[in-house]
């Protein structure tokens, strides 16, 4: 239901779940976070309020300096920890968020079933992490991994994939995705509630386009990997205090 990514100079995790947090107004049912450290990726989810998931699991000790969060409201599979978000890749090499719904994920599942990837959720949500990593291993490469994956998918979604060598990308389909831009970090949310406390100027991507976060520089293309301008648009301060 919420998406958060981060992707700057301080702890990830904190910063995830203040902003999950002040999205609680759009109503979920479990919560998650994952980041990368060292080239791994450590995640922490469960069913539940954020403050509750995160008395229990501790979301906000995972260590790394870009990360991803959630809230998740279910449209594909129970309310349980494993459906939550984050979920990994097979290979543990990614995590994606996800929102919205991918209405060819019955079909796309089989195929990747048939190239030996396993499934631990219900979720329609997973086969994105998969797909990834697919073409991730063939390619090598973000931004062709993110637009074969986007080829395939078919629905409405937004998501943002976090890699184990600390690369971040998100990508947006008839599902808002807004960019953060603050001083020497950057926020990825589906509100701008996500970030406000943080930095007030904001890029609101276009639909059917992604974002690569890498070396502390983002490029921003469209689903046929033209590179495409921007706008940074000022939020006003007053309506993120309104909160
Ligand atoms: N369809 C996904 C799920 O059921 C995402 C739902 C959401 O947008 O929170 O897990």
């Amino acid at each position: 239901c919420s998406i958060i990514g981060y992707y700057g100079k301080e702890t990830a995790a904190p910063i995830i779940v203040k902003g999950l947090k002040r999205m609680e107004y759009r109503g979920y049912d479990s919560v998650g976070v994952a980041t990368e450290s060292e080239n791994q990726i450590g995640l922490k989810k469960g069913t539940g309020k954020v403050q509750e998931v995160n008395s229990k699991v501790q979301l906000e000790t995972l260590p790394g300096r870009v990360g991803i969060g959630h809230t998740r409201w279910a449209t594909h599979g129970k309310v349980t920890d494993v459906n939550a978000h984050p979920h990994p890749s097979n290979s543990g090499k990614i995590a994606i968020v996800h929102n919205g719904i991918i209405e060819n994920f019955e079909e796309l599942k089989k195929e990747l079933e048939s190239d030996g990837y396993v499934f631990k959720s219900e979720t329609d949500s997973e086969i994105i992490s998969n797909l990834l990593q697919k073409h991730h291993d063939q390619t090598k490469n973000v931004k062709e991994t993110i637009l074969k994956t986007v080829s395939q998918l078919k629905g409405h979604y937004s998501f943002v994939a976090m890699f184990e060598d600390g690369q971040l990308a998100a990508a947006r389909f008839h599902e808002p995705l807004i960019i953060g831009v603050g001083k020497d970090d950057y926020f990825l949310s589906s509100d701008v509630l996500g970030f406000i406390e943080f930095t007030d100027n904001a890029i609101y991507m276009e639909n059917g386009t992604f974002v690569i976060f890498d070396k502390n520089k983002f490029q921003i293309s469209d689903f046929n990997g033209e590179q495409t301008g921007y706008e940074i648009t000022k939020v006003s301060k007053e309506f993120g205090d309104a909160y």
